[in-house]
């Protein structure tokens, strides 16, 4: 006869990435990156606006960027979005941690090390750059707007000044993903059999391809 497991589902705080890391640090257990993800119990499962394996978009993508190589400067303590989340809001997830709305943690930040502003730092960023290209079809120069990776270099000050200046647009962002994702999650959970749900995601990688043509869906053309 077989047997069944009933467990309660539970949703990871973080990235398998970051509790890796943190388990082999606490538990001084050694094990690799890919096994640790192979014995993930089945009831624990990760958020699926939350999936790190699909690409960023390119506010997240520089966010990151910055988190990093003030990272490696050994400046601040994260390395990725996430864990400034962690640093910053009570709870991820939540809407009003998110909107800087909740008293706990409104005035939860980064803490700066300190640092020498003569060593300038290296970091990614995603740009977009328009580009005069001669159309293979019609022969004629056309300009396009390509979004390319750019190594830069920023005196360390700058770089958290930059940091600092993005968090607002950041947490906006951020609070826009989560609310899409809790909206879907309820209105998926009370569908009648006579609604359905399509999602189509617009990612901001397409942007530049779409901008114009969404514009024109929106006012019909005019
Ligand atoms: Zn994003
Ligand atoms: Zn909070």
């Amino acid at each position: 006869m077989r047997q069944f497991e009933s467990k309660q589902k539970r949703v990871m705080q973080d990235t398998l990435l970051n509790l890796h890391k943190r388990f082999v640090k606490e538990t001084g257990i050694k094990v690799s990156y890919p096994m640790f993800c192979k014995l993930r119990p089945f009831w624990i499962i990760q958020r699926r606006c939350d999936d790190r394996n699909t690409y960023l978009c390119v506010t997240h993508s520089n966010f990151d960027f910055i988190l990093e190589s003030l990272y490696n400067a050994k400046i601040i303590s994260t390395s990725n979005y996430v864990d400034f989340l962690n640093q910053t809001c009570c709870y991820r997830f939540n809407e009003q941690c998110l909107s800087r709305k909740c008293k706990m943690c409104l005035n939860k930040s980064l803490h700066y090390k300190e640092f020498d502003d003569s060593i300038p730092l290296t970091y990614s960023k995603w740009e977009s750059v328009r580009q005069d290209i001669i159309d293979p079809k019609t022969k004629k120069t056309r300009t396009v707007t390509k979004c390319v990776k750019s190594i830069l270099q920023i005196k360390p000050r700058d770089l958290i000044m930059d940091l600092e200046s993005k968090m607002q647009k950041f947490f906006h962002h951020e609070l826009n993903k989560v609310h899409q994702y809790n909206a879907m999650q309820t209105k998926q959970q009370c569908l009648t059999e006579y609604e359905a749900i399509i999602h189509v995601d617009f990612s901001e990688n397409y942007q530049t391809k779409y901008a114009e043509e969404i514009q024109s869906f929106h006012f019909g053309g005019s």
